[in-house]
């Protein structure tokens, strides 16, 4: 399996020939040692990706011409979004996006609820997480990454919130429904009692992940895990 690269829309010409950025292309000849003729695959975050010859590489930089394209190469059959409450720690965060996308998400929305600790969000640092994930895991497309949204604006029917405190079971509830799925999952505090009933009056179902309390970081993972592994195997 050739070397994954990560170039943007951009940086692909309408004649084949593709230039890698400075970070990417200094990661192929200094760490990796690539030279010309050698073939890697470098793909665009929004489903493209192509198997590109290497004509330069050196430290001007590593450009080459397309022979193959793919289009959403290594992405999932389903839709799956998973809302995570910021976290107090960003890498317990970064952890979560690094999982979600190899599993599969195709989109994330950072949560805030009555109990959120944190409020900072570091964007650039989540897509670099996101991207290096991309890459490690052979897909092509970038899950959409939202902006941090306050619980409220997401809940409605057909919604699926992880709460502990329930008795539906997650696979139950997953099995019921095709198409795009959508699950929150609450902050190290949890969801209120009043976010809960919020959820249900909104139509929104609330979910169990067994009988143990997960870290919020784990079940977003879990549920991931869950729908995505459900829905490729076509259950
Ligand atoms: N004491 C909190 C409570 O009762 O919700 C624990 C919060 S838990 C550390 C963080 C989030 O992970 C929860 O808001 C929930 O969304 C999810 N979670 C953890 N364990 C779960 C379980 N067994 N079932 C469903 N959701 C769970």
């Amino acid at each position: 399996m050739d070397r994954f690269f990560f170039a943007p829309p951009e940086a692909f010409s309408p004649t084949g020939h593709v230039v890698l950025p400075p970070d990417e292309a200094k990661h192929a000849v200094k760490v990796l040692r690539l030279r010309p003729g050698a073939t890697i695959t470098v793909v665009d975050g929004q489903g493209y990706a192509a198997r590109v010859q290497i004509e330069q590489a050196d430290r001007q930089g590593v450009h080459g011409h397309v022979t193959s394209e793919h289009k959403n190469l290594g992405e999932p059959v389903h839709e799956l979004t998973v809302g995570l409450a910021l976290l107090k720690q960003q890498k317990r965060y970064n952890l979560f996006l690094e999982k979600a996308v190899e599993l599969g998400v195709t989109g994330i929305i950072p949560l805030l609820t009555e109990r959120t600790e944190s409020r900072n969000w570091r964007e650039d640092r989540a897509r670099q997480v996101m991207t290096a994930a991309l890459k490690q895991c052979n897909r092509s497309r970038l899950p959409d990454l939202h902006p941090p949204t306050p619980l409220h604006q997401l809940l409605g029917p057909g919604i699926l919130v992880a709460d502990p405190n329930t008795d539906t079971a997650l696979m139950t509830a997953i099995h019921q429904g095709e198409g795009p799925v959508r699950i929150l999952v609450g902050p190290e505090g949890g969801f209120t009692e009043d976010e809960c009933r919020l959820a249900i009056d909104s139509g929104a179902e609330l979910v169990r992940l067994g009988s143990r309390r997960l870290r919020a970081e784990t079940a977003a993972i879990c549920c991931a895990a869950a729908v995505v592994l459900a829905g490729e195997s076509g259950t």
